[in-house]
């Protein structure tokens, strides 16, 4: 299936095996995304020295990048217990009501995917947040009535790859929005070298380096790719993972040393051969992918505008020179230049 290549940001089963063991417990062990990093170290004091529970945060971002790690740190820097939920699991109103009734004073209740929480969900939500309060419509008819149940003070976390999808009432309810960013190779490699001592793989600094450079920007594919090239060390060569095995177990892979793989070059040559540098719409870029539109948009394009391969512009995405140089083709001259480009 598409959502199995081994470069997509989604999780994976053996993901879901690993990722528990390799998750920062603590914001000094997170490595990356400094900026964010700040802000919540700032947050988290302010509100530890007030006594009072962390405003609500929103985090947004691509997936795979930390945002799942980021609410189970800022709750064990709290002190305090996470509850994780998604979006799509809170199908009634009514399920809201069952874990926030739930929750103690200062907990943390994680909502991932929150974009796609349901309006009737959505509508429980908002007192929640802001008055720490549940109404509850009692009875039907003409004969019921609203009781008001008094919640704990909570923190929400809601984490979303669809920041533009989010209503506007509920993105205002939240005191703190951060957006996580894709790594820089140097900071992946950190997070490869700590990910390979803690699955005690043997790996030395240009090694590292190399799985970094073609892991998109994305925490979760290079730990992936971690283990695939441990998988070809331990078969092939029978020792310490350097360029040189880590260069030929991603060759094997088919990953190329920006991280593209055999999906991202058939786009790219779809969108110059066929539809000749675009602008080309999104769901015919879907389409010759076979992805659906909102994987292509969330998942795969955020490390082509990037890497600056491809525009979002006005009427579609078109292909940008430095792709053309990467594919070793001509740059066409005047492509792209009366196209609007979206910010
Ligand atoms: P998201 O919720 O954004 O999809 P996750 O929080 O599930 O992403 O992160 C995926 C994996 O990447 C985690 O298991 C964790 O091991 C790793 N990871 C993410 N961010 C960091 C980081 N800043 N430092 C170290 N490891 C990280």
């Amino acid at each position: 299936m598409a959502d199995e290549r081994l470069i997509s940001s989604s999780m994976h089963e053996d993901d879901a095996k690993n990722e528990y063991s390799l998750r920062p417990h603590f914001l000094g062990e997170y490595i990356g995304q400094d900026v964010v990093k700040e802000h919540m170290q700032i947050y988290i004091e302010a509100a530890k020295n007030r006594g009072e529970s962390l405003d609500h945060a929103l985090l947004y971002g691509p997936p795979g990048l930390g945002k799942t790690t980021l609410a189970g740190i800022i709750a064990n820097e709290m002190g305090v217990s996470l509850r994780v939920t998604s979006g799509p699991a809170i199908s009634h109103a009514g399920d809201l009501a069952a874990l926030l009734t739930n929750v103690s004073p200062g907990d943390v209740l994680f909502i991932d995917e929150i974009h796609r929480l349901n309006a009737s969900v959505e509508e429980v939500l908002y007192p929640a947040m802001e008055d720490y309060a549940l109404d509850i419509i009692i009875g039907k008819g003409p004969s019921a009535r609203s009781i008001r149940l008094d919640l704990p003070k909570f923190t929400l976390i809601g984490a979303t790859t669809r920041m533009g999808m989010l209503s506007s009432p509920l993105r205002d309810r939240f005191g703190i929005k951060e957006q996580l960013d894709l790594y820089s190779a140097e900071a992946l490699k950190e997070i490869i070298i700590r990910s390979a001592d803690i699955l005690h793989i043997e790996i030395d600094e240009e090694g590292a380096l190399e799985i970094a450079s073609r892991s998109r920007g994305t925490p979760r594919i290079a730990n992936r790719l971690l283990r695939r090239v441990r998988d070809f060390s331990q078969v092939k060569r029978r020792g310490i993972i350097d360029l040189e095995t880590a260069q030929s177990a991603l060759e094997m892979l088919a990953i190329d040393e920006l991280g593209l793989d055999a999906v991202d070059l058939k786009m790219l040559y779809a969108m110059i051969d066929i539809f000749k540098g675009g602008p080309v719409g999104l769901d015919t870029i879907a389409a010759y992918t076979g992805e659906d539109a909102g994987t292509v948009e969330d998942v795969y394009e955020p490390y082509l505008l990037k890497l600056g391969f491809i525009a979002r512009t006005s009427r579609g995405r078109i292909v940008l020179p430095p792709a053309y140089e990467h594919l070793d083709l001509p740059v066409p001259v005047q492509q792209g230049q009366q196209l609007k480009l979206e910010v």
